[in-house]
């Protein structure tokens, strides 16, 4: 890797956060850049999650890269394939292959205090940079619950994120654990192949109509010829969700209508009533992730589809449920959700006195600056970090704004690191505006909070506020220094 020796940006990462630092990176004309990623292409999440049924629960009109916008989505959501082909076309578009490092792992990476730089050793070798961008996702690592006997199952276990398309499902005893996101659309689309299904719930979802349609050729014409349209409509898909967080952050009116529409959704597509109230959730709306479904209840209501109380065991040829039932099956699907507090660099990331990533996390229970930068770690900075994730909108919005920030702190000053006392004032900041959502008052548990029950997952406001916070770059929260051998290759 010598051409590699040394960059201005190292980021990590080829998925929607890390293209979209590449690319406006470069229109901020800092081209000295590069993109390490492990896998053999571009995609992150939407490369890696295969199941069947994968597709984006936020409308494509806003799923999409400012730098992009996309006339041709074929559907109000997409499916997986289609937004992957869209990153493939943006790598292409904004000409990335150059600065793409692809099946290069990130290995480690430790602070250089006395050069003042990163020190960056990867599965093709190593490399300096001097500001290094994590662009590897919150949702990327796949988590297995521990299960007594799991080690002894002899069918086939895979996770929805990792999906074997060489295992033909079809025929076969099924066990889903699970009933978040990754559920609701893998359910539907193995009940009607597999010979029966089993639906371990923990937990009932609230799930809202999903109303998905196809966007006819005129729609899409339209939208190639007049951005302008295509501009409006993503403004008002924006809007619409904004209109949602209100449901999250003030009590009353708005989420006493959710739940209102939620419930008729269930009634309208479930008959049975004992059914219905085995589908009918104890907590409020929207303390966990509200899902949007058309075909997840009418799964439910296939004569070849049980809903199960939750996952207590396993033996070597099945489940075995919290009501104590095992239940013969050949292959367990594990749709239990991400490592979110794990995140993959964590523990490959040493900062300044040699501190890992992972110890300031834990130690600071998930602090970061604006969801961004970190004590600790000079010029570090982490795309979809602690606090930046959502409920209601599209992160990809949360990735440009913090870029803007990154883009903003690189034109402020060589090396940055956020001070303890800009990081601690941020963070309780953002405690007292949680403390009153519906993400901690709810009456649930969820991957949104860590084992203290601090949200260390969720932004408390709305994407515009995050973009306006993002965009007043504050420097004196940073302190800045300047390298003598000042590396001026932009
Ligand atoms: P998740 O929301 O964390 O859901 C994990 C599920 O596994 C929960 O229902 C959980 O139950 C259940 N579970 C864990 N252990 C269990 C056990 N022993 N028995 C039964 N159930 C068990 O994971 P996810 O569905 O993969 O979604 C994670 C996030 O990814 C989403 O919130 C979303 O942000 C993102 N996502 C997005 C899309 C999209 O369309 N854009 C699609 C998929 C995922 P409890 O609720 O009781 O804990």
């Amino acid at each position: 890797m010598s051409d590699l020796s040394r960059v201005r940006v190292c980021i990590v990462g080829g998925g929607f956060s890390g293209l979209a630092a590449a690319i406006e990176l470069r229109r901020a004309g800092v081209n000295d850049l590069v993109i390490l990623e492990r896998a053999a292409s571009v995609g992150g999440a939407w490369r890696d999650n295969t199941y069947p049924g994968c597709a984006c629960d936020v409308k494509s009109r806003l799923y999409e890269l400012r730098a992009a916008p996309w006339p041709d989505w074929s559907r109000t959501y997409s499916g997986q394939e289609e937004i992957r082909t869209y990153l493939e076309r943006v790598v292409e578009i904004f000409g990335l292959d150059p600065y793409l490092r692809l099946e290069t792992e990130l290995i480690s990476a430790q602070w250089d205090g006395e050069r003042l730089v990163w020190n960056v050793q990867t599965s093709r070798g190593e490399l300096l940079a001097d500001v290094l961008i994590s662009a590897c996702g919150g949702l990327t690592e796949p988590l297995i619950p521990e299960i007594p006997g799991a080690g002894n199952f002899r069918g086939k276990m895979m996770h929805t994120a990792r999906w074997d398309h060489d295992e033909d499902l079809a025929g076969k005893r099924v066990a889903v654990i699970g009933t978040g996101a990754s559920a609701i659309q893998v359910i539907p689309a193995l009940a009607p192949v597999v010979e029966q299904l089993i639906v371990c719930q923990r937990t009932p979802a609230w799930v809202l109509p999903r109303n998905d349609h196809p966007v006819s050729g005129r729609q899409r014409r339209l939208f190639e010829r007049i951005p302008i349209w295509q501009a409006l409509r993503r403004s008002a898909v924006s809007w619409m969700n904004e209109a949602q967080l209100l449901s999250f952050t003030k009590q009353g009116a708005f989420r006493a209508l959710g739940e209102r529409i939620a419930r008729r959704h269930l009634r309208s597509q479930v008959s049975d009533p004992q059914l219905r109230s085995l589908l009918t959730p104890t907590y409020a709306m929207g303390c966990k992730r509200i899902l949007v479904s058309d075909d997840y209840y009418p799964a439910l209501m296939r004569p070849n589809v049980t809903v199960a109380p939750g996952l207590r065991s396993m033996t070597n040829s099945g489940v075995v449920t919290e009501d104590g039932v095992e239940r013969p099956v050949d292959a367990v699907v594990w749709a239990t959700g991400f490592a979110v507090l794990e995140p993959p660099l964590a523990n490959r990331v040493t900062g300044r006195d040699g501190r890992l990533l992972a110890d300031a996390l834990r130690s600071t229970d998930y602090a970061a600056y604006r969801g961004t930068a970190i004590h600790g770690f000079p010029n570090l900075f982490i795309l979809q970090g602690p606090n930046t994730g959502l409920g209601h909108s599209s992160v990809v919005l949360m990735s440009e704004a913090q870029i803007d920030h990154v883009i903003d702190a690189l034109e402020s000053g060589q090396i940055l690191e956020v001070t303890e006392d800009s990081q601690l004032r941020y963070v309780k900041s953002i405690d007292q505006r949680l403390s009153t959502t519906v993400w901690q008052q709810g009456g649930c548990r969820s991957w949104y909070q860590n084992g203290n029950g601090r949200n260390v997952a969720l932004w408390p406001g709305s994407t515009h506020a995050f973009a306006r916070m993002m965009s007043r770059f504050d420097s004196s929260a940073y302190r800045v220094s300047y390298r003598e051998d000042a590396h001026a290759s932009q």
